[in-house]
């Protein structure tokens, strides 16, 4: 099996060889001063990257899933509402664990490929009284994007606890964790971040800790609890050694390596880069008459993009496209699962990874028998401009 596939699934992406270089290198202490530098680092560039100068960052091994634990498990305790703004697969496991660490939980759904309404959530708000609110900012499984800044400030009228899982969003889709509100986020290092998967990451702003330190029982899980944690991340933001739990000492250096990336490329210009990357795929997907599960372009993630498989087509089409080299995701969501299939564009995709997966996509339709005229998704790509301009994006 050739390794020269091209991974375009929403997470694990497509990683810079200097991401996956720093993996390869040497395994140091963790009390190593390059290691400590390197942690403490990232430490700071994840403010940067979440826009939140003034949030406790958290990078502890685990994956997303754990991140999402580490925010439910500090800050819920048994007999406390949650309202869960539900946009699908990953806010239903939101919505379940709240429930594990003994949250009474009320959702509110919407269609597949929609959201609850912005008066919905306001009603909710005002008729309850929750501790926290849950917004997932890319629903992985329908490509919804939720309008994060809206519902925050409708969360903090009501004196509310904002916490987003930005898994498929933070490191792609425009975010400003302090500007906006927002008490906890976290996502996880193969996403948008683009390192290896293996690393849980969660910032927590100054009401979320206080809300943690208001606590009147102690967090039930030892490797969750911040007050574990804490201290170990301050002192490597402060290069002195400390010890709770082993760090994955690689995966950090290949984390900095990456967020060095992030940094240098600034988070406006990333943000739009994924916006020019999101414009141009739906060009093609719609010169080849695809049509994306988000009911509007303004619930339309930049980060990925979910499409229902076109006429007599099902699921084999995904295994037709990885047989032209290019390997997409299959269905999420329980209710569409077998009716639809997902592209990952975020992190390092280059404008030639889009037309090699454009034209893998033609070809694979094309194996599935339905018609389709070659190369007419791969001219709208960049339609707006010859030479591609309007694009953006690197290579
Ligand atoms: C991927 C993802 C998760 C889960 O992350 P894992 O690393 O797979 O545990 C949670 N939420 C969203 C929105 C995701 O995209």
């Amino acid at each position: 099996m050739s390794e020269r596939n091209l991974l375009m699934i929403p997470g694990p992406i497509e990683f810079e060889p200097s991401v996956l270089r720093a993996l390869g290198e040497k395994t140091r202490s963790h009390l190593d001063p390059v290691f400590m530098k390197a942690y403490g680092r990232s430490l700071k560039r994840l403010r940067e990257v979440f826009m939140a100068p003034n949030a406790q960052p958290f990078v502890v091994a685990g994956s997303g899933t754990l991140a999402m634990e580490m925010a439910v498990a500090n800050l819920i305790q048994p007999g406390d509402q949650a309202l869960v703004v539900n946009s699908g697969y990953f806010s239903d496991r939101l919505g379940v664990m709240l429930e594990r660490h003994g949250a009474a939980v009320t959702h509110l759904r919407a269609d597949p490929g929609a959201l609850p309404s912005a008066d919905e959530v306001e009603a909710a708000l005002a008729g309850g009284k929750f501790k926290v609110m849950t917004i997932t900012h890319v629903d992985t499984s329908t490509a919804v994007l939720a309008p994060v800044k809206e519902l925050a400030a409708a969360a903090r009228k009501h004196d509310v606890l904002v916490v987003v899982d930005g898994v498929c969003s933070v490191g792609g889709e425009a975010f400003e964790m302090e500007a906006w509100g927002v008490d906890v986020a976290f996502t996880a290092s193969q996403k948008a971040l683009g390192a290896p998967p293996g690393l849980a990451v969660l910032l927590a702003g100054p009401r979320a800790l206080a809300a943690w330190k208001a606590r009147t029982r102690p967090v039930a899980s030892m490797y969750l609890d911040f007050a574990e944690w804490l201290p170990i991340h301050e002192a490597y933001e402060a290069q002195k050694p400390a010890y709770f739990a082993t760090p994955p000492v690689n995966l950090i250096m290949a984390l900095d390596v990456s967020l060095g990336h992030l940094v240098e490329e600034g988070m406006p210009a990333r943000v739009q880069r994924h916006v020019n990357v999101a414009t141009s795929m739906r060009a093609a997907w719609e010169a080849l008459g695809l049509v994306p599960l988000p009911k509007s372009a303004a619930v339309s993630a930049h980060t990925l993009s979910a499409l229902y498989y076109p006429g007599q087509v099902d699921a084999a089409f995904v295994k037709a496209v990885a047989a032209e080299g290019v390997v997409l995701a299959g269905g999420l969501h329980p209710q569409l699962k077998a009716k639809y299939f997902r592209v990952g564009h975020m992190g390092a995709v280059t404008k030639s990874d889009l037309v090699t997966t454009v034209s893998a996509i033609e070809r694979g339709l094309k194996a599935c028998g339905h018609p389709v005229e070659l190369g007419r998704g791969v001219a709208a790509l960049f339609s707006l401009s010859p030479a591609g301009e309007r694009v953006g994006v690197r290579g």
